[in-house]
């Protein structure tokens, strides 16, 4: 079910006052309109109607899409101690109410930044794993490796040479495009089946550029 709550702002930049409606929770099957808002990036999206400020609201959200077995809890914060904190109150909440059991075959993904829940859903929405997509993110970088710290790696369409990703370069202020044949991720998704990793959840996961290193080092979700 999609939920949301009505809310009063001040604008941080010019204190003038607007409603916006926060979403606490989408449910794809219930709401399309809403999902494609969301990819165009105005869900929970502040925009000041007298000077165009725009802020991202500190709410948690929950993304559901049934068809695809896909949820995303996504809390927003750019604190790594409290995002860990989140995480295990998330995974506990979880596993108390006995939400998880209901959740086998499910994929899911605890994610704290607004670009990393968008490309989450595309990946999903291209019938791709976003672990594989996290490892090849990682070669991708591992390219440049004196760049690799200033550079920042997503996933964003899939055209007709295979899969396109964009490079973001923050210290060229540079964005470059690489594309990664489809028969390349396949190889990449046989090869980590083959090392145990499972293509669905057993507890909430945060699959990030650490998750992928963990992979490559012989890690895996088999347990
Ligand atoms: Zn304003």
């Amino acid at each position: 079910m999609s939920i949301n709550l009505k809310q009063s702002v001040k604008c941080p930049k010019c204190s003038q006052m607007s409603d916006i409606t926060v979403w606490s929770s989408i449910t794809v099957k219930d709401s399309p309109d809403l999902k494609s808002d969301l990819l165009s990036g105005k869900i929970n999206m502040f925009k000041c109607p007298s000077c165009e400020n725009m802020a991202l609201m500190p709410h948690p959200m929950l993304y559901h899409d049934e068809e695809k077995r896909l949820m995303i809890s996504f809390s927003p914060t750019n604190d790594p101690v409290l995002k860990e904190q989140m995480f295990q109150n998330v995974k506990e909440s979880s596993s108390k109410s006995g939400e998880l059991e209901k959740l086998e075959g499910y994929n899911l993904r605890f994610i704290t930044e607004y670009n990393e829940l968008l490309e989450k859903v595309l990946i999903f929405d291209n019938e791709l794993n976003d672990k594989v997509i996290e490892v090849i993110k990682l070669m991708i970088l591992s390219q440049d490796v004196e760049k690799s710290e200033q550079r920042n790696c997503r996933f964003g369409k899939i055209c007709d040479d295979g899969l396109e990703f964009m490079i973001h370069d923050f210290i060229e202020n540079q964005v470059y495009t690489s594309t990664v044949p489809k028969s390349s991720y396949d190889t990449v998704y046989k090869s980590l089946l083959e090392s145990g990793m499972k293509p669905y959840s057993f507890d909430w996961e945060v699959v990030d550029s650490t998750y992928a290193t963990r992979l490559l080092n012989g890690f895996n979700n088999n347990f």
